[in-house]
């Protein structure tokens, strides 16, 4: 059994940037959890490389068969949730997991591998910041940007019940800082 590795944070904070990043060091030995959601693609996005797309009526039958380790219904209509069959999947390639979830999934997830998890939280410098970076990433009509931000104030309540805080100002020192804490949890 792989260890796991939770990234939480607000939209837009920049997780998706930084699991990148990490997963290309080798020794980490990571994969990254694909998870299922309601959520239409965005360009570019692929069924069951970024995630496992799903209608609504698709993702409710899941939950009814117990197949979720967690899942939330993160913004109204849209369900997000990690199955159990991936991390089984990732754990017979021999692999840690990476999982990129929301605030409540994270700590669900952490509540389920105490021991063999680690929690991290990548914090915007600002929620100012937070907006002008989703901005910026031209994905969201002003609408679900609206609604992001809204989550986001609440998900930074939260910050304090993971293992590790990652402000995710200067990009640079925000990887390098996730390496050090990864070097000390994966290969010690
Ligand atoms: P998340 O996965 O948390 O939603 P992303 O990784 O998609 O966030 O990052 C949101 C946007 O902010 C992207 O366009 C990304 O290139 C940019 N970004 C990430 N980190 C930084 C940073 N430290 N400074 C400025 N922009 C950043
Ligand atoms: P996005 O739509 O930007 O890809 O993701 C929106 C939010 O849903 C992010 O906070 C992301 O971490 C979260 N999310 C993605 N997959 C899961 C999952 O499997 N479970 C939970 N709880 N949240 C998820």
């Amino acid at each position: 059994m792989g260890k796991l590795v939770i990234f939480s944070a607000p939209s837009g904070a920049g997780k998706t940037t930084i699991i990148h990043e990490i997963i290309k060091v080798k020794e980490f030995n990571l994969a990254f959890s694909i998870s299922a959601t309601t959520r239409k693609p965005r360009p570019g996005e692929k069924d069951g490389v970024d995630y496992y797309f799903l209608t609504v009526e698709e993702f409710k039958k899941k939950i009814e068969n117990n197949e979720f380790v967690e899942w939330v219904e993160v913004y109204p209509g849209q369900y997000y949730g990690t199955l159990k069959s991936e991390i089984q999947r990732l754990w017979a390639m021999g692999k840690n997991v990476v999982f990129d979830v929301d605030v409540i999934g994270g700590l669900r997830i952490k509540s389920q591998y105490p021991d063999s998890s680690l929690s991290i939280f990548v914090k915007p410098p600002s929620i100012e910041e937070l907006r002008r970076r989703l901005d910026k990433r031209g994905t969201e009509t002003p609408e679900n940007l609206e609604k992001r931000i809204e989550r986001a104030k609440f998900e930074l309540t939260l910050s304090d019940k993971f293992d590790v805080i990652i402000v995710n100002d200067d990009l640079q020192k925000a990887v390098e800082e996730t390496k050090r804490v990864l070097r000390e949890f994966l290969l010690n």
